[in-house]
Parts: structure tokens; C-alpha cells; sequence
């Protein structure tokens, strides 16, 4: 039933495995295409420094795919963060994520490192008003857009990551945020069409026991339905051991919503296929 995963990561930045098993790992789950996605460079980050060397990451890709020709088709992609210098030449698609909030005299704080960093940052960089933070990562993530076009939207309302630990969405905010979520949503996805963009429903929060949900939530699932927004499936994968992570499940909550087909990556092309 599943035939790729398009953002996963390997020893070329954070994740724990290499390229090579998480080939192997993609097999293994049945999957006949696989596309990894590094994080672009951070030189501000000691966190996750990303791609150092975007030749040599290429490069390993390729020879990987060339020895997989046949078994399993690979493509070389970035997770492109807004604020990393532009990337080389060379990929076959990016992700266009948001990390980082607007940085302040040259710092950079992180959108979903930790609960305890996001929340020093709610309250030193914000006066503790979530809505205020929020309107700081959507406005970001709408220029990113705007600006640089990636294929895929990546994990759309990263910024709820920690919510079911801290609970700063509340009674008093709750809608406010959700219309803005929503506008920002609204105004990505008017913009995709032009070059064949879509929005992933991400499973990487899942994975890591933060969210019960993928990225983004149901509503505005609801929403990508509605206007027909081309979706595809991902996890996010820093390890063999969730390539697929929930993606089962996560397609029948697709379909509970409305969408009969998803875009699957199938002979190296992004492709609807019914689900
Ligand atoms: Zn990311
Ligand atoms: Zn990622």
C-alpha cells in the first residue's frame, strides 16, 4: 500500500542512521521509492548544524541510488529551513520548513527543540503570549513560501508540537489561533498550484511521543480537502525504525476527511495515487 516516504533524515544531519540503512529500512517496509532529505545548513544552530558539505551529501546519494537501481528508486532532497543560505544546485525537490522564530541580535531560538526551550522562549521572547509566537512562525512560514517555492510544505503547525505538555493553547486562545493557522493555510495553498506544490501530513511528532495527531490537525485537513490541495504522506524519519510510522492509520484518517488520493513518490515522479 505504501510506496515512498519523501522526508527522512540520516547521519548526514540528526539522524541515527545511515543513508544506506535507511535504504534498507524502506525495502524492508515495501516501499519502491525513498527520498531523503537532509537539514539544510544552520551555522547558527550547534543543535543541528544540517549539511556541511551539500557535494558530498549529494554525491552519497546518488551512488546509493545507483546501487539500488532496480530495487529502489532515490532521490536526493533538502528540508530547507527559512533562515539557511540558499542552497546548492542539484536537489530534486525540497521541503520548506520553519525552525527557528524571527532571531533577535543575532540569536536564533528553536521552534520545536524541547519543551523547556519553548517555553523560555513563550515567555522572554513573547511575554508568554502564545497567539504572539504563533503569528511569528506562520508569517515566517508564508514567506518562506512565497519566496522560495519548495515542492512540499513541511510539517505545517510544527509550532503546536509541545502543546500536549505545556497546554498553551487555551480556552481564551484557542479559536484566535486556529483562524490564523487557517488564513495562514489559506494563503500557502492559494499560492501552490503554481508549481505543483502540496502540503505534507507529517507523523514525525507521533514518532517521538509528542502529539497524538499528525502535522497539521484534522481542521485543517479538513481545509487542504476542501480546496483540493495535493497531500503526501511522510514521517519525518530520523531512524529505520519509523520509515512508515503510522502511515496506515494516518491514511484512513485521510480518507475520514474526505480525500480519496494521496501524492506518492513512484518511479522517481510525484504522482496521485488513490488511497
Ligand atoms: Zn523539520
Ligand atoms: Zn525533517
Amino acid at each position: 500500500m505504501f510506496y515512498s516516504n519523501v522526508h527522512t533524515h540520516s547521519t548526514w544531519c540528526d539522524g541515527k542512521n545511515t543513508l544506506a540503512e535507511m535504504a534498507q529500512a524502506a525495502l524492508a517496509a515495501g516501499m519502491t521509492d525513498l527520498g531523503f532529505t537532509s537539514h539544510s545548513y544552520a551555522p547558527f544552530d550547534p543543535g543541528c548544524i544540517g549539511v556541511t558539505d551539500e557535494a558530498g551529501y549529494q554525491q552519497a546519494v546518488r551512488q546509493l541510488a545507483a546501487e539500488l537501481a532496480g530495487k529502489l528508486t532515490v532521490k536526493c532532497g533538502l528540508e530547507w529551513d527559512y533562515f539557511s543560505p540558499q542552497p546548492a544546485e542539484g536537489y530534486d525537490y525540497f521541503i520548506g520548513s520553519v525552525h527557528y522564530f524571527t532571531p533577535r541580535a543575532g540569536v536564533y531560538r528553536s521552534v520545536d527543540e524541547s519543551p523547556e526551550t519553548f517555553q523560555w522562549t513563550l515567555d522572554n521572547w513573547f511575554d508568554g503570549d502564545f497567539l504572539k509566537m504563533a503569528a511569528d512562525y506562520y508569517q515566517l512560514l508564508l514567506r518562506h513560501v512565497t519566496e522560495n517555492r519548495p515542492l512540499i510544505v513541511g510539517h505545517f503547525d510544527l509550532i503546536t508540537k509541545f502543546d500536549d505538555t505545556l497546554h498553551y493553547l487555551t480556552a481564551a486562545n484557542r479559536q484566535q489561533y486556529q483562524d490564523l493557522a487557517r488564513q495562514t493555510l489559506a494563503a500557502i495553498t492559494e499560492q501552490l498550484a503554481a508549481w505543483g506544490g502540496m502540503v505534507e501530513v507529517n507523523t514525525g511528532g507521533m514518532s517521538r511521543g509528542w502529539t497524538s495527531r499528525p502535522y497539521p490537525d484534522t481542521y485543517l485537513l479538513k481545509d487542504l480537502q476542501q480546496r483540493q490541495t495535493p497531500v503526501i504522506i511522510t514521517s519525518d524519519s530520523h531512524q529505520t525504525e519509523t520509515i512508515a510510522f503510522h502511515f496506515q492509520e494516518t491514511a484512513g484518517l485521510l480518507r475520514n476527511v474526505g480525500f480519496t488520493e494521496t501524492i506518492q513518490l513512484q518511479q522517481g515522479s510525484f504522482r496521485p495515487v488513490p488511497l
